[in-house]
């Protein structure tokens, strides 16, 4: 069920104890989003803690700590989380029934909590949940909005795309005047990058192919790659932007080879080609923009079914 932001702060004043989950292979938004919903929530006196089914990257680390002991509390709420697969397949099998509340700002979201606050035109999941936390009448501290300011910022590609609104620009202001340390969260997450990131980036350049008239740039990385570069999943989200920046891409992929053989797609799009809509011919989906699925298979034919996928697309998009 769709609810309103008034029904969903009552749900949470009404309740004691809150299990927040955030999606697994967590960002910049998902961990916004729970480390500044738990804060809020025990300043209200209640019990809050945040957990993702995978470990959080360091950089992330001064917006908090995810709780890694296996404690459960009956209020389940999952933040930036479209689709209850995407908790990750252990959290997904044993909370992805049970969620109360979803707070998410994706168009695609597949309605599996009980209620959803959803809002597509938010850049990021925590423009929603700045606004929770002032239908609940709390303080916007230093820390709340450091991790506010830091899913406006991540999930809008450092307030470049096109999600990017009045609100969007009028809330980093305004966490910037609650003291959110702009700069350096912004030098953190666009203007550092570690030596296996950067060997990683060098492999995934290397790879990339051009398809349909050079209007689609696919990238894949494979598990040798992440061998040889000495780098991991948790570092590939900013190459997923690459594809895309070349001239004359209307469609960048990113695809990496998960441990289990499958292989995740990030998908890029510029206006007029809807990422989402092509993962949803996978299973997947996303924004406008900036969608994802998984696929199975071996490279070669996992990346022939996506392309054949946004060749689909474009032509259905000539007869329409
Ligand atoms: P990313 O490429 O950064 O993993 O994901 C881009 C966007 O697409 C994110 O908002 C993410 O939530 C969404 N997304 C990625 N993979 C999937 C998927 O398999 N299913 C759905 N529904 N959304 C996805
Ligand atoms: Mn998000």
């Amino acid at each position: 069920m769709i609810i309103d932001l008034k029904t969903a702060a009552k749900f949470l004043e009404n309740n004691d104890d809150f299990l927040i989950l955030t999606h697994a292979h967590p960002d910049g938004d998902t961990l916004g989003c729970g480390f500044a919903l738990c804060e809020a929530l025990k300043s209200c006196g209640k019990n809050a803690i945040v957990r993702c089914g995978d470990t959080a990257p360091e950089k992330y680390s001064y917006m908090g700590k995810l709780c890694e002991e296996d404690i459960e509390y009956e209020n389940i709420i999952a933040v930036d989380v479209a689709d209850a697969k995407l908790l990750g397949k252990e959290f997904e099998e044993r909370f992805g029934g049970r969620v109360k509340l979803c707070i998410d700002h994706h168009g695609s979201n597949r309605l599996y909590a009980e209620q959803t606050l959803l809002d597509p035109s938010a850049a990021a999941a925590c423009e929603i949940i700045l606004e929770v936390i002032k239908e609940l009448g709390v303080e916007v501290t230093k820390s709340i909005a450091d991790c506010i300011f830091t899913g406006l910022s991540t999930d809008s590609g450092c307030f470049r795309y096109s999600n990017v609104t009045p609100r969007t620009l009028r809330m980093a202001a305004e966490m910037i005047e609650s003291g959110a340390d702009h700069s350096k969260i912004n030098v953190i997450m666009f203007e550092t990058k570690t030596r296996t990131y950067v060997a990683l980036e060098r492999l995934a350049l290397e790879s990339m192919k051009m398809f349909l008239d050079d209007r689609c740039a696919f990238i894949t990385i494979t598990r040798d790659m992440f061998r040889e570069s000495g780098s991991d999943e948790s570092e590939v989200d900013a190459i997923a932007a690459i594809p895309r920046q070349i001239e004359g891409v209307s469609v960048g992929v990113t695809m990496r080879e998960k441990p289990d053989g499958t292989f995740k797609v990030s998908m890029r799009t510029h206006e007029g080609v809807d990422a989402s809509a092509i993962c949803a011919m996978l299973g997947g989906g996303g924004h406008p923009r900036a969608a994802g699925c998984t696929v199975d298979g071996d490279a070669q034919n996992a990346r022939n079914l996506v392309v054949s996928c946004i060749e689909k697309y474009f032509k259905e998009e000539l007869n329409s």
